[in-house]
């Protein structure tokens, strides 16, 4: 028998399937983790066994050295998987690969941790054998305490009772009153129940969980979209779906962002279901992380709960994948293989049958047209639980404050509201952008904002440059002195940061308690969790934050949440840029007002006159998504196109800007070429230009920005492209092909 083997090489030279011959006696199948010698020196190396196979027409085979795991490591459909992720993402096979197994079984870092048991032998007359041990009474109290376990007892744990107990426990298994085993034990991530009370579901609930039943009856990969505005109750409808899934011996992946996966979140999920549930995430060491895998891989594990990479969980029996906060940015890899983990939970839905949830309070314009298409089956949560307000939202003119002489951080409406809120005990949330500080140019007086002649797309503010630069297309302008629409001079790159705003709410109230949350003041482990578990007890009343504080939580005494800045992100050279302010926007405003106290958001803004504003002022999913395709529409955005990037970066300044010129013109002439006449017309950009950051350590950088119509030619199209990059990215010392790059900066 002969065995197909990836070795674990991230090489492309390496990257395809080498015959070893299994050896007499060696129990080899398809995903065990081997050991080969290989290349010059047979120098040993680890190895996964991807096929079987009976002959082998190649002359010299050499033999597999050994097993290294016991069971193997990869399941067929995980092979199977990296084989489609090789085609799709462009990356390396063993690369997929890797993404299946903790990075810490590769290079054999991480043990199975076993400890040494004992258990009382076989047809033992206990009393005879302790009667035996009356000089021995260090010997005899240990049999007594194996006697009165009556099972297996670890070692640790009789020393635990009985310090120094080792040498009595070593004489009664030589008297043979013991039977030594040995057991392994995981290594498992704390996890804190949170009692929640199991809800009697509202009819939308049941509806909705309902609909999910009868997909994972259907059992034909389908996807579903629970679109439940903030409050709804999803959760409780992705309990019910799970504990379906488990009562019909399926097992369920739940994937959250990494920012919302708080002992908060997996303890409602662990007050439901107990031991069943694993967690993967990137705060667990290394061991547990191992021990929660092998869990999985081993079936003792029902529910896997964890972020992006835990898509690719060990699961034989899956049946149910939940996506929660489906639209959120973090589900798209940024490292090789840049998978998106929602293509990746489809595929897989698709090849056991199984069933997909996306849930969102905003899905994303992909997946909400998919769903109005009848590509998913769309289910609606359209209310708050218990008949629950959404939040009142007011939106304060910052121009019309900076009229009435405030050019303060607060709008009049807010600090009222503040004080009222502080005033009557309740919690208040300020909420900052941050991702947009200090980079557009907008003027304060008329709301101006300076953008992109060719693009429709904020021009961005490089502050070492003392101007502004278009990150699509490279155009560059100066700084103006004053605004290009109102003449006065209060244009000005635009920006507040939370140190600010917490100086400005202790000035304001200075008794108050505050707590402050970005990715500052998060530096340390484990401080996330403090903070929030520090705002939940209510020892500050009023936290202040950036993104960190949007997402999920859920606070029943905050009654105020106040945006402080709306517009930051609006105005982020980004096509996406409505779409995530919207989304975020919305996720915020829906932290206010969860419990029994009705909410209160003020949403302060530039341009309150803004559709994205409007919308979210309303919480006007459906009217938001309707304006927002069409400007996509009108100005071939995606869905309706697609992008792609190759970012050149060279030590060499010329290098760097002839091979992405060279490589530019090639790649145009070979474009037209798989267009052929009919589709020339599908290329709608090409520019090659200094990227936006243009140098990165010590590197110069240059980029090609594509954009294609999606037409019938685009899979070739993008296929060409990739094939081109094969043969072409060595015409400088790096060159990255990212398809959708998530950032065009
Ligand atoms: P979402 O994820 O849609 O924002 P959650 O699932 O967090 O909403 O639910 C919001 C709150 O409503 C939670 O505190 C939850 O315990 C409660 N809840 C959920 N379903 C019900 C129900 N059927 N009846 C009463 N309360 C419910
Ligand atoms: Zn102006």
């Amino acid at each position: 028998m002969f065995a197909e083997i990836v070795v674990d090489i991230a090489h492309s030279a390496v990257d395809r399937r080498f015959t070893y011959r299994i050896p007499e006696g060696l129990d080899v199948s398809v995903g065990h983790h081997v050991l080969v010698p290989f290349g010059q020196g047979d120098r040993l190396k680890e190895g996964f066994v991807v096929a079987i196979k009976d002959d082998s027409d190649y002359p010299s085979i050499k033999d597999i050295c050994r097993i290294v795991e016991p069971y193997p490591v990869l399941l067929p459909e995980q092979i199977a998987l990296a084989e489609w992720m090789q085609d799709a993402y462009h990356c390396l096979f063993v690369d997929a690969l890797r993404l299946m197994i903790p990075a810490q079984l590769r290079g054999m870092r991480v043990k199975e941790k076993r400890v040494r048991t004992v258990r009382l032998a076989e047809n033992l007359d206990l009393d005879a054998a302790l009667a035996s041990l009356n000089r021995a009474q260090a010997q005899k109290r240990v049999l007594e305490l194996v006697a009165k376990i009556n099972a297996e007892a670890s070692v640790p744990d009789i020393n635990a009772f009985y310090p120094n107990s080792t040498a009595a426990i070593n004489a009664l298994i030589s008297r043979g009153f013991l039977i030594e085993q040995s057991e392994t034990v995981f290594r498992r991530p704390q996890k804190m129940r949170i009692h929640t009370p199991v809800h009697t579901l509202t009819a939308a609930q049941t509806r909705a969980a309902q609909a999910i039943d009868e997909a994972m009856a259907q059992a034909n990969g389908s996807v579903l979209l629970l679109h439940g505005v903030t409050g709804s109750g999803k959760t409780e409808v992705y309990l019910k779906a799970i504990a379906d899934c488990l009562e019909s011996g399926g097992q369920a992946i739940v994937l959250v962002p990494e920012i919302s996966l708080t002992p908060q979140t997996v303890g409602r999920f662990t007050d439901r279901f107990g031991d069943r549930i694993a967690v993967l995430h990137s705060r667990l060491s290394a061991g547990e992380r191992f021990d929660e895998w092998r869990r999985i891989r081993l079936g003792l594990a029902d529910i896997v709960i964890g972020a992006r990479s835990a898509i690719f969980a060990p699961t034989e029996r899956l049946k149910l994948v939940i996506v929660d906060e489906e639209h959120e940015s973090s589900y798209q890899s940024e490292t090789q293989p840049r998978y998106l983990a929602i293509e990746i939970a489809a595929k897989r839905v698709r090849e056991c049958g199984g069933t997909l949830v996306l849930g969102s309070a905003t899905p994303s314009l992909m997946s909400y047209s998919r769903a109005l298409s009848g590509k998913y089956r769309l289910v609606e949560l359209p209310e708050r639980v218990e008949g629950r307000p959404l939040p009142t939202v007011e939106v304060v003119n910052m121009r019309d404050e900076l009229l009435m002489g405030n050019n303060s951080i607060f709008s009049d409406r807010l600090v009222e509201r503040l004080s009222e809120c502080i005033g009557t005990g309740q919690q208040a949330m300020l909420f900052i952008n941050r991702r947009g500080y200090a980079t557009f140019v907008s003027c304060r007086s008329c709301g101006y904002v300076l953008k992109c002649d060719n693009c429709d797309i904020s021009m961005t503010y490089h502050k070492s440059e003392s101007r502004t630069r278009c990150h699509y297309c490279g155009a560059v302008k100066p700084l103006p002195k004053e605004c290009p629409n109102c003449k006065k001079p209060f244009i000005k790159q635009f920006g507040i940061g939370t140190e600010q705003v917490e100086e400005a709410v202790l000035k304001l109230f200075p008794t108050v308690r505050t707590l402050r949350m970005d990715t500052d003041t998060m530096r340390e482990k484990g401080s996330y969790e403090k903070l929030l578990s520090a705002f939940h007890r209510g020892e500050a009343q009023v936290l202040i934050g950036t993104q960190m504080i949007a997402k999920g939580h859920d606070f029943p005494n905050v009654t105020l949440v106040g945006i402080v800045s709306a517009d930051t992100t609006l105005n982020l050279p980004d096509y996406r840029a409505p779409e995530r302010t919207f989304q975020l926007l919305t996720q915020v405003a829906g932290r206010a007002g969860r419990d029994n106290l009705p909410g209160r958001v003020v949403l302060q803004t530039y341009e309150p006159q803004h559709p994205i504003i409007r919308f979210a002022k309303e919480q006007d999913y459906a009217g938001f998504f309707h304006y927002e395709i069409m400007e996509r529409k009108k100005l071939l955005y995606p869905p309706f196109s697609l992008f792609l990037r190759i970012v050149f970066a060279d030590h060499n300044e010329q290098a760097a800007e002839q091979g992405c010129l060279s490589y530019a013109k090639l790649l145009e002439a070979e474009l037209m070429n798989v267009l052929g006449s009919e589709g020339k017309n599908d290329l709608l950009l090409l520019v090659a230009a200094q990227a936006p950051i243009a140098r990165i350590s010590g590197c110069s950088r240059y980029q090609i920005v594509l954009k294609l119509l999606r037409t019938k030619r685009l899979r070739d199209a993008v296929r060409a492209i990739t094939a081109f990059h094969d043969l072409h990215r060595t015409v400088c010392e790096e060159a990255v092909l990212e398809v959708n790059p998530q950032e065009m900066f």
